[in-house]
């Protein structure tokens, strides 16, 4: 049985986390909250992470508000480099593991995971390998900005949104840039072909050299350098390589306490597993198949879930959620059809941008990519497509 006294007790400190917390002490200012992070805790937009390299900034700059101040503000107990190992359903509580070698439970009343994704990674050959970076928390960049130092030359694997941003941001800070994909186009997943290749085009005109429909077989050092070889055969040199493969939901945790997961950890719209007084949301949590590791389904789940906890009734909904790529060599606005839909694209070229239109086989429009001066029109066309989740 559920203890009311006990704390609701977050895992993670990222955007999930953080914004559901903003939210639920707008309903109640008093129930003792206790979070637990990996991570230091401190609060920052992780979008700026693939845009702050050509402005310099530093992953200490890139912090809005540190944990301590967090935590004042919000009224919550944190854990930083703190690690959850294990949860206990039966007994409500968790196991936790301090870097400093401490552990120790904590019991709850409620508990939310906001344990957010991993970068994909593929494997690969060579004595290098191991030295892909990946950039997918303030630590990361960090680490990544640190050995940028003094370098000239990155190979990133992954077209995708944020291999792509990445590209633009150190093409713009005057790093040489190779981009590899094993689709034929950038961004296979978001744009038609027509947007993908105007995009190609800016960015090669920024200096980005393109390698499609291959992958990275090995890594190798070569006395300072690095050696890519990729699946084609060809060799090329870098100072570094950067992964950019894509995300996967942290679930081994949920797993482990036979909380159902699928892609993600699953969770109904009231964002409650399976399991009694354990809640998810955030780039882990998958509501009704859809997984979407984006800023505004967390608004959207976090005001769910921040009126669910404090005993109120509420249902997710998603509406229309366009994904702005911050690519400024050609900025682009999208929202893909849903996976697996029928139907086409029809591209109108207009001054200075190109829209891409989805309709499906019923002529609704169901997705659109907008290029340039055509994002002006992403509220306009919003307002036209079905919701991704409709209310209840
Ligand atoms: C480079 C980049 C650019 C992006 N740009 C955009 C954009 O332009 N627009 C957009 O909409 N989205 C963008 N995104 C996606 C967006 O940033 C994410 O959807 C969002 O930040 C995810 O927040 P989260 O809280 O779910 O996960 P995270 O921020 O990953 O937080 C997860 C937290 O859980 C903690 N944790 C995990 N496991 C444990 C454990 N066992 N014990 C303790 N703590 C644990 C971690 O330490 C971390 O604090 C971008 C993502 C990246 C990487």
């Amino acid at each position: 049985m559920s203890n009311p006294a006990q704390p609701i007790c977050i895992i993670g400190s990222g955007l999930a986390a953080y914004t559901l917390i903003r939210e639920y002490r707008k309903i109640n200012a008093e129930h003792p909250i206790t979070l637990v992070t990996q991570e230091a805790g401190d609060f920052y937009s992780k979008p700026m992470l693939s845009t702050a390299i050509a402005g310099q900034k530093s992953a200490e700059q890139l912090v809005t508000s540190p944990a301590t101040k967090m935590a004042e503000q919000f009224n919550l107990v944190i854990h930083t480099h703190t690690t959850v190992k294990q949860i206990d359903p039966a007994h409500q509580k968790i196991s936790v593991m301090s870097n400093n070698g401490q552990s120790f439970d904590i019991e709850y009343s409620q508990l939310v995971l906001a344990l957010g994704a991993d970068q994909i990674r593929i494997p690969m050959n060579g004595n290098a390998s191991h030295e892909v970076q990946t950039v997918n928390d303030l630590q990361d960049y960090a680490r990544f900005r640190k050995q940028l130092d003094g370098k000239k030359k990155v190979v990133i694997l992954g077209a995708g949104l944020i291999g792509c941003e990445f590209a633009n941001d150190l093409a713009s800070g005057g790093y040489h840039v190779e981009l590899i994909d094993l689709a034929d186009q950038a961004l296979s997943r978001l744009l038609p072909k027509p947007i993908a290749q105007a995009l190609e085009q800016r960015l090669s005109s920024l200096g980005v050299l393109w390698h499609l429909g291959v992958s990275i077989q090995s890594v190798s050092h070569d006395g300072d350098q690095l050696q890519v070889i990729l699946t084609n055969g060809e060799v090329i040199q870098a100072d570094l390589v950067l992964s950019a493969l894509g995300l996967a939901p942290r679930i081994q945790l949920a797993k482990e306490a036979s909380i159902t997961t699928n892609r993600g950890i699953v969770v109904n719209r009231q964002l409650k597993t399976n399991l009694q007084n354990i809640y998810s949301l955030g780039d882990c949590a998958e509501v009704e198949g859809h997984v979407l590791p984006y800023v505004m389904p967390i608004m959207q789940a976090a005001r769910t879930l921040a009126t669910v906890l404090a005993g109120q009734e509420a249902s997710l909904a998603y509406p229309a959620m366009p994904v702005m790529i911050k690519t400024p060599a050609l900025p682009l606005i999208v929202s893909p059809p849903p996976i697996g839909s029928t139907g086409s694209w029809s591209i109108n070229e207009l001054e200075d941008g190109i829209e891409g239109l989805f309709h499906n086989d019923r002529s609704e429009l169901i997705g659109f990519a907008l290029a340039g001066s055509a994002t002006s029109q992403r509220a306009n066309l919003t307002k036209l497509l079905p919701p991704i989740l409709g209310s209840t």
